[in-house]
This record gives structure tokens, C-alpha cells and sequence, in this order.
């Protein structure tokens, strides 16, 4: 079986609108967008996260809206007190509990979860951090990843698969979606994301640019961060195929009608979320 070279498309989902990758259908995935939700300002609207002081009647809502419009049974989703580590979580029927609920406290701490069980709907959530999922269609696992330059220089993105692989995985049939993230133009960082790339990753020249660009006259001749190429290239590194990684490509400091940034919004603002389930045993 050949796997087909993998793509984002947006689509309508009932009233809401999703990006998905162009996976088979013995998986369901999608990032939602901020639209189509319950909450108000600075939440607007389908804000997906308990954590960041929005009502969370609204939040319940909001999940419930996305859950509706994909399809799912309303099985609660399971997620992450997201911390910017690197630890993979191995959610299986046995364990779920620990992943599910709204009080973040009582969430098991991490950044990635994977599962080789059908109906445990897998999610992830940011604001400028990268949302990546993982599918193996031929060994039957799933993942759900979010970097942002913490856990990317750490090597979350390729840890992850080093876990697909020790449980049976081959290299050539994983396949990484990457979601929205905050882009290149709208990234500006100091120099200890900087040295942190140069001490671990060879790649790291190519993802600096102090370069002017028209977009974001804040950050104009300030040295700019390519969060998504440092996971795209960490990803080649560990010998993915180019075909088999696809990114969104669009930048959440821009996109303002589709996704919420923590920078462009100053930290108060709300989620979108990265969804992964696997759908048959
Ligand atoms: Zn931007």
C-alpha cells in the first residue's frame, strides 16, 4: 500500500468551518477556527480552552458545537494541562480518565498525546504555538502535538516519533500534519531562542531572518523565528518523508478571522484546537 502525499484543505463541517488533512478515512482530524462559537470578546467565539478565564458554560459550548459538527459521539475529548515539555502520553480505554475534564490542575501534565485505541478523540490546544498531528495508517496510531520554540528545540516533534517507531511504526508511513502556527513575519525573538537552535540543531541557520518584511511593521528589522520550518526540517532530519509532511501554512498573527494569537492579542485571548481520532479498531 502506497500512502498518498498529504494535503490541508478547509471545508465546512455543518455550521462550522475546519481545516483538515487529506487522510482516509479510518481517521478523523481537524483545527478548528475561531469562528462559530458561543464566546465573547477577547474569546470570540469558539474559544476551545477552560484555562484562559472565559465562562466555562461558553467553552462547554464551544466543544460541543465542534464535537456536533465533526460527527463525534460526545465522548469527552482528551487533553492536556499543556506545559511546553516533551513527554509523549500513551492514552489507551484504561488510562482516559486522567485526560478528561476541565479543571486543569487535575490534567496530567504534557504536550503530546497518542493512542493506538479507536474513539478517543485526541486534542490539542494553542494561540501562535504549532498544532501537529501524526497518523500512521498502516500501524494504526495517532498523535497530537503542541511546540512552540521550547518544546521544538527540546525535540518534541521528533520524539514523537521515536515513540511511533519502538511500537512498531515505520519511518515511511508516518505522516505529520502541521497546523497553525505563528509565522515567520510575526515572530520576533531574543537571543536565547537563538543560541538554544545553534547549540542542538545543525539546521538552525536557516531559521533566523532579520530580513524586512511588509507584514508586520512591529517586528521589522527585528531577528524573526521560523517556528514551522525548525519542526519541518527536525522532521527530516529524522528521515520523514518531504511528501508525508504538509503545513497549514498559515500564520495565526495574521489570520485573525481564523485563529486566535497570543502575541498579536497580548496574552488575553483564546484557543483553537488540533483534533486527531482514530475511528476503527
Ligand atoms: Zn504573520
Amino acid at each position: 500500500m502506497s500512502l498518498q502525499d498529504l494535503k490541508w484543505s478547509r471545508r465546512c463541517r455543518g455550521e462550522l468551518a475546519v481545516y483538515q488533512p487529506s487522510w482516509d478515512s479510518n481517521v478523523l482530524s481537524a483545527v478548528s477556527t475561531r469562528q462559530g462559537g458561543a464566546s465573547s470578546l477577547p474569546y470570540d467565539t469558539l474559544n476551545l480552552a477552560y484555562h484562559v478565564q472565559d465562562e466555562a458554560e461558553k467553552v462547554e459550548q464551544n466543544r460541543e458545537r465542534l464535537t456536533r459538527a465533526l460527527g463525534l459521539a460526545s465522548a469527552p475529548w482528551v487533553t492536556l494541562n499543556q506545559v511546553h515539555g516533551t513527554k509523549v502520553h500513551w492514552v489507551s480505554k484504561d488510562n482516559i480518565k486522567a485526560f478528561q475534564g476541565q479543571n486543569m490542575n487535575e490534567l496530567v501534565e504534557g504536550d503530546a498525546l497518542a493512542t493506538e485505541d479507536s474513539d478517543l478523540p485526541l486534542v490539542v490546544f494553542g494561540a501562535d504555538c504549532a498544532l501537529l498531528l501524526y497518523y500512521d495508517a498502516i500501524g494504526g496510531r495517532i498523535g497530537a502535538v503542541h511546540a512552540g520554540w521550547r518544546g521544538t528545540v527540546a525535540g518534541l516533534p521528533s520524539i514523537m516519533v521515536e515513540e511511533f517507531i519502538e511500537r512498531g511504526s515505520k519511518v515511511q508511513n508516518i505522516q505529520v500534519a502541521i497546523g497553525p502556527a505563528i509565522g515567520p513575519c510575526c515572530y520576533p525573538v531574543g537571543t536565547e531562542v537563538v543560541n538554544a537552535f545553534h547549540q542542538r540543531w545543525s539546521f538552525a541557520d536557516q531559521l533566523f531572518t532579520s530580513e524586512e518584511k511588509e507584514c508586520n511593521e512591529k517586528s521589522k528589522n527585528m531577528v524573526r523565528f521560523d517556528l514551522i520550518k525548525a519542526i519541518e526540517l527536525q522532521l527530516m532530519e529524522y528521515k520523514l518523508k518531504p511528501e508525508h509532511i504538509s503545513t497549514l501554512n498559515m500564520c495565526t498573527s495574521c489570520a485573525e478571522e481564523d485563529f486566535f494569537s497570543y502575541r498579536r492579542d497580548q496574552g488575553r485571548t483564546g484557543r483553537h484546537g488540533a483534533l486527531i481520532m482514530l475511528t476503527r479498531p
